[in-house]
Protein backbone atom coordinates (compact mmCIF):
# COMPACT_ATOMS: atom_id res chain seq x y z
CA UNK A 1 0.00 0.00 0.00
CA UNK A 2 0.86 3.33 0.34
CA UNK A 3 4.42 2.79 2.72
CA UNK A 4 5.70 0.40 0.01
CA UNK A 5 5.64 2.76 -2.64
CA UNK A 6 8.96 4.44 -3.74
CA UNK A 7 7.89 7.92 -2.63
CA UNK A 8 9.01 10.18 -0.29
CA UNK A 9 5.96 9.78 2.24
CA UNK A 10 6.50 11.46 5.85
CA UNK A 11 4.03 10.72 8.89
CA UNK A 12 4.17 13.85 10.45
CA UNK A 13 1.38 15.04 13.28
CA UNK A 14 -0.54 18.29 12.26
CA UNK A 15 0.94 21.24 13.26
CA UNK A 16 4.41 20.05 13.69
CA UNK A 17 5.91 21.08 10.41
CA UNK A 18 6.60 24.55 9.64
CA UNK A 19 3.74 24.37 6.29
CA UNK A 20 1.17 22.54 8.68
CA UNK A 21 -1.94 24.17 9.71
CA UNK A 22 -2.51 24.68 13.39
CA UNK A 23 -5.57 22.95 13.47
CA UNK A 24 -8.08 24.04 16.04
CA UNK A 25 -9.79 21.94 19.39
CA UNK A 26 -12.69 22.86 18.55
CA UNK A 27 -15.19 19.84 18.74
CA UNK A 28 -17.51 18.19 15.96
CA UNK A 29 -20.85 19.52 16.43
CA UNK A 30 -22.39 16.09 15.81
CA UNK A 31 -19.16 13.68 16.55
CA UNK A 32 -21.46 10.16 16.12
CA UNK A 33 -23.00 10.87 12.71
CA UNK A 34 -19.85 12.40 11.57
CA UNK A 35 -17.22 11.25 9.08
CA UNK A 36 -14.39 14.03 9.87
CA UNK A 37 -11.33 13.57 8.41
CA UNK A 38 -9.55 10.63 9.00
CA UNK A 39 -6.29 11.94 7.36
CA UNK A 40 -5.07 14.63 5.12
CA UNK A 41 -2.48 13.88 2.21
CA UNK A 42 -0.26 17.00 1.81
CA UNK A 43 0.87 17.30 -1.94
CA UNK A 44 4.50 18.71 -3.26
CA UNK A 45 2.92 19.59 -6.68
CA UNK A 46 6.80 21.36 -7.92
CA UNK A 47 7.46 17.89 -9.75
CA UNK A 48 3.51 18.29 -11.74
CA UNK A 49 2.07 14.97 -10.22
CA UNK A 50 -0.85 13.08 -11.85
CA UNK A 51 -3.03 12.06 -9.59
CA UNK A 52 -6.59 9.46 -10.19
CA UNK A 53 -7.52 6.56 -12.02
CA UNK A 54 -8.90 8.01 -15.19
CA UNK A 55 -6.14 8.95 -17.43
CA UNK A 56 -4.15 7.55 -20.18
CA UNK A 57 -0.98 9.04 -18.94
CA UNK A 58 1.59 8.02 -16.94
CA UNK A 59 0.78 9.01 -13.07
CA UNK A 60 1.13 8.83 -9.70
CA UNK A 61 0.15 5.90 -7.67
CA UNK A 62 -3.01 5.93 -5.65
CA UNK A 63 -2.10 7.48 -2.65
CA UNK A 64 -5.78 6.19 -0.75
CA UNK A 65 -6.10 2.92 0.91
CA UNK A 66 -8.91 1.01 0.79
CA UNK A 67 -12.40 2.68 1.75
CA UNK A 68 -10.91 5.84 1.52
CA UNK A 69 -12.38 8.74 -0.04
CA UNK A 70 -11.40 12.21 -1.21
CA UNK A 71 -14.80 14.30 -1.97
CA UNK A 72 -14.23 17.10 -4.75
CA UNK A 73 -16.45 19.25 -6.12
CA UNK A 74 -16.29 21.22 -10.01
CA UNK A 75 -17.34 23.66 -11.79
CA UNK A 76 -18.28 26.59 -9.39
CA UNK A 77 -19.06 28.47 -6.79
CA UNK A 78 -22.83 29.08 -7.50
CA UNK A 79 -23.75 30.17 -3.74
CA UNK A 80 -27.31 28.51 -4.28
CA UNK A 81 -25.95 24.70 -4.43
CA UNK A 82 -21.95 25.71 -2.95
CA UNK A 83 -23.84 26.93 0.05
CA UNK A 84 -25.83 24.21 1.23
CA UNK A 85 -23.34 22.08 0.37
CA UNK A 86 -20.47 23.43 2.51
CA UNK A 87 -23.48 23.11 5.42
CA UNK A 88 -23.60 19.55 4.54
CA UNK A 89 -19.46 19.23 4.78
CA UNK A 90 -19.96 21.44 8.09
CA UNK A 91 -22.58 19.09 9.85
CA UNK A 92 -20.77 15.88 8.75
CA UNK A 93 -17.35 17.93 9.85
CA UNK A 94 -15.74 17.09 6.71
CA UNK A 95 -13.33 18.43 4.06
CA UNK A 96 -13.29 18.59 -0.04
CA UNK A 97 -11.30 20.05 -2.52
CA UNK A 98 -13.36 22.65 -5.16
CA UNK A 99 -11.78 22.96 -8.28
CA UNK A 100 -13.20 26.45 -9.91
CA UNK A 101 -13.87 27.86 -13.14
CA UNK A 102 -11.98 31.46 -13.65
CA UNK A 103 -15.13 33.11 -14.76
CA UNK A 104 -17.60 31.58 -11.81
CA UNK A 105 -15.11 32.67 -9.35
CA UNK A 106 -14.84 36.11 -10.80
CA UNK A 107 -18.77 36.46 -10.32
CA UNK A 108 -18.72 35.00 -6.81
CA UNK A 109 -15.40 36.03 -5.34
CA UNK A 110 -16.76 35.41 -1.64
CA UNK A 111 -18.12 32.06 -2.25
CA UNK A 112 -14.61 31.53 -2.99
CA UNK A 113 -13.39 33.03 0.25
CA UNK A 114 -16.15 31.33 1.98
CA UNK A 115 -15.22 27.85 0.73
CA UNK A 116 -11.41 28.33 1.83
CA UNK A 117 -12.73 29.66 4.76
CA UNK A 118 -14.40 26.83 6.27
CA UNK A 119 -10.98 24.82 5.52
CA UNK A 120 -11.68 23.27 2.32
CA UNK A 121 -9.07 23.43 -0.84
CA UNK A 122 -9.07 25.60 -3.52
CA UNK A 123 -7.37 24.19 -6.94
CA UNK A 124 -9.15 25.25 -10.39
CA UNK A 125 -11.02 24.40 -13.72
CA UNK A 126 -9.99 26.61 -16.38
CA UNK A 127 -11.17 30.40 -17.62
CA UNK A 128 -14.40 29.66 -18.83
CA UNK A 129 -14.48 25.61 -19.22
CA UNK A 130 -14.27 25.40 -22.69
CA UNK A 131 -15.50 21.41 -23.21
CA UNK A 132 -12.34 20.45 -24.40
CA UNK A 133 -8.98 21.70 -24.38
CA UNK A 134 -7.67 19.57 -26.60
CA UNK A 135 -9.87 20.72 -29.75
CA UNK A 136 -7.93 23.97 -28.46
CA UNK A 137 -4.75 25.29 -30.27
CA UNK A 138 -2.02 24.63 -27.16
CA UNK A 139 -1.55 28.62 -26.56
CA UNK A 140 -5.19 29.02 -25.99
CA UNK A 141 -5.59 25.71 -23.96
CA UNK A 142 -2.62 26.91 -21.56
CA UNK A 143 -4.24 30.50 -21.41
CA UNK A 144 -7.53 28.80 -20.68
CA UNK A 145 -5.53 26.62 -17.65
CA UNK A 146 -3.40 30.05 -16.56
CA UNK A 147 -6.19 32.46 -16.66
CA UNK A 148 -8.34 29.86 -14.63
CA UNK A 149 -5.80 30.27 -11.96
CA UNK A 150 -4.97 34.05 -12.37
CA UNK A 151 -8.99 34.57 -12.32
CA UNK A 152 -9.64 31.94 -9.04
CA UNK A 153 -6.75 33.22 -6.67
CA UNK A 154 -7.52 37.09 -7.50
CA UNK A 155 -11.09 35.98 -6.26
CA UNK A 156 -9.97 34.22 -3.18
CA UNK A 157 -7.51 37.26 -2.35
CA UNK A 158 -4.81 34.39 -1.01
CA UNK A 159 -2.82 32.01 -2.21
CA UNK A 160 -4.41 28.66 -3.70
CA UNK A 161 -3.21 25.41 -4.35
CA UNK A 162 -1.68 24.32 -7.71
CA UNK A 163 -4.25 21.82 -8.05
CA UNK A 164 -6.05 21.53 -11.35
CA UNK A 165 -8.81 19.30 -13.32
CA UNK A 166 -9.60 19.12 -17.02
CA UNK A 167 -12.90 19.83 -18.02
CA UNK A 168 -14.25 16.64 -19.27
CA UNK A 169 -11.02 15.24 -18.01
CA UNK A 170 -9.35 15.95 -21.12
CA UNK A 171 -6.05 15.80 -20.47
CA UNK A 172 -3.02 15.85 -23.08
CA UNK A 173 0.84 15.14 -23.29
CA UNK A 174 1.45 18.58 -24.08
CA UNK A 175 -0.72 20.23 -21.24
CA UNK A 176 0.15 17.90 -18.72
CA UNK A 177 3.69 18.93 -19.79
CA UNK A 178 2.34 22.70 -19.44
CA UNK A 179 1.61 21.88 -15.63
CA UNK A 180 4.77 20.00 -14.65
CA UNK A 181 6.92 23.13 -15.93
CA UNK A 182 4.48 25.16 -14.04
CA UNK A 183 4.30 23.30 -10.73
CA UNK A 184 0.78 21.96 -10.54
CA UNK A 185 -0.82 19.03 -9.91
CA UNK A 186 -3.37 17.24 -11.83
CA UNK A 187 -6.47 15.30 -10.48
CA UNK A 188 -8.50 13.04 -12.33
CA UNK A 189 -11.27 10.71 -10.60
CA UNK A 190 -11.88 7.56 -9.07
CA UNK A 191 -15.54 7.64 -8.70
CA UNK A 192 -18.21 9.59 -11.21
CA UNK A 193 -20.64 10.25 -9.35
CA UNK A 194 -22.80 11.45 -12.40
CA UNK A 195 -24.62 14.28 -11.08
CA UNK A 196 -24.78 15.94 -14.76
CA UNK A 197 -26.86 13.96 -15.45
CA UNK A 198 -29.05 12.48 -12.51
CA UNK A 199 -31.63 14.90 -11.50
CA UNK A 200 -33.40 13.31 -8.82
CA UNK A 201 -31.32 13.01 -5.69
CA UNK A 202 -32.16 9.16 -4.50
CA UNK A 203 -30.92 7.97 -7.85
CA UNK A 204 -27.77 10.61 -7.50
CA UNK A 205 -26.89 9.21 -3.97
CA UNK A 206 -27.40 5.52 -4.86
CA UNK A 207 -25.74 5.73 -7.86
CA UNK A 208 -22.49 7.65 -6.20
CA UNK A 209 -22.38 5.13 -2.84
CA UNK A 210 -22.45 1.51 -5.61
CA UNK A 211 -19.71 3.44 -8.19
CA UNK A 212 -17.51 4.26 -4.33
CA UNK A 213 -18.12 0.40 -3.26
CA UNK A 214 -17.87 -0.70 -6.82
CA UNK A 215 -13.80 1.27 -6.32
CA UNK A 216 -13.64 0.33 -2.85
CA UNK A 217 -12.90 4.37 -2.19
CA UNK A 218 -10.98 6.79 -4.68
CA UNK A 219 -11.62 10.42 -5.45
CA UNK A 220 -15.11 11.20 -5.96
CA UNK A 221 -16.34 13.67 -8.47
CA UNK A 222 -19.18 16.34 -7.95
CA UNK A 223 -20.17 19.53 -9.06
CA UNK A 224 -21.64 22.63 -6.54
CA UNK A 225 -23.70 24.15 -9.80
CA UNK A 226 -26.30 20.78 -9.79
CA UNK A 227 -29.70 21.00 -7.32
CA UNK A 228 -29.48 17.28 -7.14
CA UNK A 229 -25.98 17.12 -5.84
CA UNK A 230 -26.98 19.55 -2.80
CA UNK A 231 -29.95 17.97 -2.32
CA UNK A 232 -28.08 14.01 -2.29
CA UNK A 233 -24.87 15.22 -0.06
CA UNK A 234 -26.06 14.15 3.28
CA UNK A 235 -27.77 11.08 1.83
CA UNK A 236 -24.50 10.49 0.81
CA UNK A 237 -22.17 11.19 3.43
CA UNK A 238 -24.19 9.74 5.91
CA UNK A 239 -24.49 6.22 3.89
CA UNK A 240 -20.19 7.01 3.56
CA UNK A 241 -20.26 7.09 7.56
CA UNK A 242 -22.55 3.94 7.78
CA UNK A 243 -20.38 2.22 5.41
CA UNK A 244 -17.20 2.69 7.17
CA UNK A 245 -16.10 4.72 4.22
CA UNK A 246 -13.00 7.47 5.83
CA UNK A 247 -12.57 10.71 4.07
CA UNK A 248 -9.05 12.00 3.38
CA UNK A 249 -8.53 15.84 2.98
CA UNK A 250 -5.94 16.68 0.51
CA UNK A 251 -3.85 20.17 0.56
CA UNK A 252 -1.24 21.22 -0.99
CA UNK A 253 2.33 21.91 0.10
CA UNK A 254 3.09 24.35 -1.90
CA UNK A 255 0.80 28.09 -3.33
CA UNK A 256 0.33 28.49 -7.41
CA UNK A 257 1.96 31.66 -8.29
CA UNK A 258 -0.49 33.71 -10.81
CA UNK A 259 1.23 34.76 -13.71
CA UNK A 260 1.67 38.62 -12.99
CA UNK A 261 0.36 39.65 -16.27
CA UNK A 262 -2.90 38.09 -16.17
CA UNK A 263 -3.33 39.13 -12.35
CA UNK A 264 -2.82 42.58 -13.60
CA UNK A 265 -5.20 42.57 -16.48
CA UNK A 266 -7.90 40.92 -14.56
CA UNK A 267 -7.35 43.21 -11.89
CA UNK A 268 -7.81 45.83 -14.36
CA UNK A 269 -10.71 44.98 -15.67
CA UNK A 270 -12.35 44.69 -11.92
CA UNK A 271 -11.31 47.61 -11.46
CA UNK A 272 -12.78 49.35 -14.58
CA UNK A 273 -15.92 47.37 -13.72
CA UNK A 274 -16.56 48.80 -10.23
CA UNK A 275 -15.56 52.26 -11.19
CA UNK A 276 -17.23 51.68 -14.52
CA UNK A 277 -14.70 53.63 -16.67
CA UNK A 278 -12.12 52.29 -18.70
CA UNK A 279 -8.89 51.39 -16.68
CA UNK A 280 -5.64 51.23 -17.56
CA UNK A 281 -4.05 48.13 -17.58
CA UNK A 282 -1.60 47.66 -14.75
CA UNK A 283 1.52 47.54 -15.66
CA UNK A 284 2.75 43.83 -14.43
CA UNK A 285 4.07 43.95 -10.66
CA UNK A 286 6.47 41.34 -8.96
CA UNK A 287 5.99 38.06 -8.25
CA UNK A 288 3.23 37.44 -5.99
CA UNK A 289 4.98 36.95 -2.49
CA UNK A 290 5.44 33.43 -1.17
CA UNK A 291 2.96 32.95 1.58
CA UNK A 292 2.47 29.81 3.51
CA UNK A 293 -1.27 28.18 2.27
CA UNK A 294 -4.18 29.51 4.15
CA UNK A 295 -5.82 26.58 5.73
CA UNK A 296 -8.74 27.26 7.96
CA UNK A 297 -8.82 25.44 10.84
CA UNK A 298 -10.10 21.84 10.85
CA UNK A 299 -12.94 21.79 13.27
CA UNK A 300 -12.88 18.19 13.21
CA UNK A 301 -10.34 15.89 14.05
CA UNK A 302 -9.86 11.90 13.90
CA UNK A 303 -13.31 11.34 14.84
CA UNK A 304 -11.73 7.84 16.18
CA UNK A 305 -8.68 9.18 18.34
CA UNK A 306 -9.79 11.85 18.70
CA UNK A 307 -6.21 13.08 17.63
CA UNK A 308 -5.48 15.47 15.29
CA UNK A 309 -5.64 13.89 11.65
CA UNK A 310 -1.84 12.67 10.40
CA UNK A 311 -0.58 14.45 7.98
CA UNK A 312 0.66 12.77 5.13
CA UNK A 313 3.76 14.43 2.76
CA UNK A 314 3.65 12.76 -0.62
CA UNK A 315 6.43 14.65 -2.80
CA UNK A 316 6.94 12.97 -5.90
CA UNK A 317 9.30 12.81 -8.43
CA UNK A 318 9.24 14.33 -11.94
CA UNK A 319 7.84 11.63 -14.58
CA UNK A 320 8.14 11.85 -18.25
CA UNK A 321 4.22 11.90 -19.40
CA UNK A 322 4.15 9.36 -21.62
CA UNK A 323 1.27 7.08 -22.09
CA UNK A 324 0.65 4.18 -19.56
CA UNK A 325 0.75 1.42 -22.01
CA UNK A 326 -2.30 -0.87 -23.38
CA UNK A 327 -3.81 -1.57 -19.69
CA UNK A 328 -4.90 1.82 -18.61
CA UNK A 329 -6.65 1.92 -15.44
CA UNK A 330 -9.94 3.46 -15.68
CA UNK A 331 -12.97 4.88 -14.02
CA UNK A 332 -14.59 1.71 -14.32
CA UNK A 333 -11.73 -0.41 -12.84
CA UNK A 334 -12.16 -2.13 -9.71
CA UNK A 335 -9.81 -1.39 -6.89
CA UNK A 336 -7.98 -4.81 -5.03
CA UNK A 337 -8.57 -5.08 -1.62
CA UNK A 338 -5.10 -3.20 -0.61
CA UNK A 339 -6.32 -0.01 -2.87
CA UNK A 340 -4.89 -0.13 -6.33
CA UNK A 341 -6.18 -0.54 -9.25
CA UNK A 342 -6.48 -3.86 -10.82
CA UNK A 343 -5.28 -3.47 -13.82
CA UNK A 344 -2.86 -0.25 -13.18
CA UNK A 345 -0.76 0.58 -16.36
CA UNK A 346 1.11 3.06 -14.09
CA UNK A 347 4.28 2.21 -13.54
CA UNK A 348 4.30 2.29 -9.45
CA UNK A 349 7.17 4.26 -8.29
CA UNK A 350 9.26 4.03 -11.38
CA UNK A 351 9.36 8.14 -11.39
CA UNK A 352 11.42 9.23 -14.51
CA UNK A 353 14.75 10.63 -13.96
CA UNK A 354 14.09 13.99 -15.53
CA UNK A 355 10.77 16.57 -16.35
CA UNK A 356 10.66 16.02 -20.30
CA UNK A 357 7.53 17.28 -22.33
CA UNK A 358 5.79 14.59 -23.52
CA UNK A 359 5.46 14.21 -27.43
CA UNK A 360 2.07 13.13 -27.94
CA UNK A 361 0.82 15.32 -30.40
CA UNK A 362 -1.92 18.12 -29.41
CA UNK A 363 -4.29 15.94 -31.21
CA UNK A 364 -7.91 15.90 -31.60
CA UNK A 365 -8.95 12.56 -31.98
CA UNK A 366 -11.57 10.65 -30.28
CA UNK A 367 -10.45 9.29 -26.89
CA UNK A 368 -11.57 6.34 -25.90
CA UNK A 369 -11.33 6.72 -22.24
CA UNK A 370 -12.35 10.27 -22.31
CA UNK A 371 -15.48 10.24 -19.95
CA UNK A 372 -16.98 12.52 -22.17
CA UNK A 373 -17.11 9.89 -25.12
CA UNK A 374 -17.90 7.10 -22.71
CA UNK A 375 -21.13 8.64 -20.74
CA UNK A 376 -21.80 11.55 -23.32
CA UNK A 377 -22.58 15.50 -22.99
CA UNK A 378 -19.81 17.52 -21.29
CA UNK A 379 -19.04 18.32 -17.49
ZN1 LIG B 1 -16.28 20.70 -15.25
Amino acid sequence: MIRRLSLTVTMLLAGAAGLSPVLADEPCANPKGALGVSRIVEIDAKAGPLYGGFTKYEKEPRFLGPKEVVLTFDDGPLPKYTKPILDALDRFCTKATFFYVGQMAQAYPDMVKEVMGRGHTMGTHTWSHPLNLRALTLAKAEDQIERGFAAVALAAGQPIAPFFRFPGLSDSGPLLAHLQERGIAAFTVDVVSNDSYIASPQRLAARTIEQVEHRNGGIILFHDIKASTAAALPTILNELKKRGFKVVHMRSKNVFEPLPALTAELEARQTAKATGKTANAKTPGENPKKLVPFYAPIATANLETEAAPEVTVLEPEARERVHAGGTHATASTPVTADGEAAATGAAVGAAGPARKKARHRHTREKDPFSLTDIIGGSW
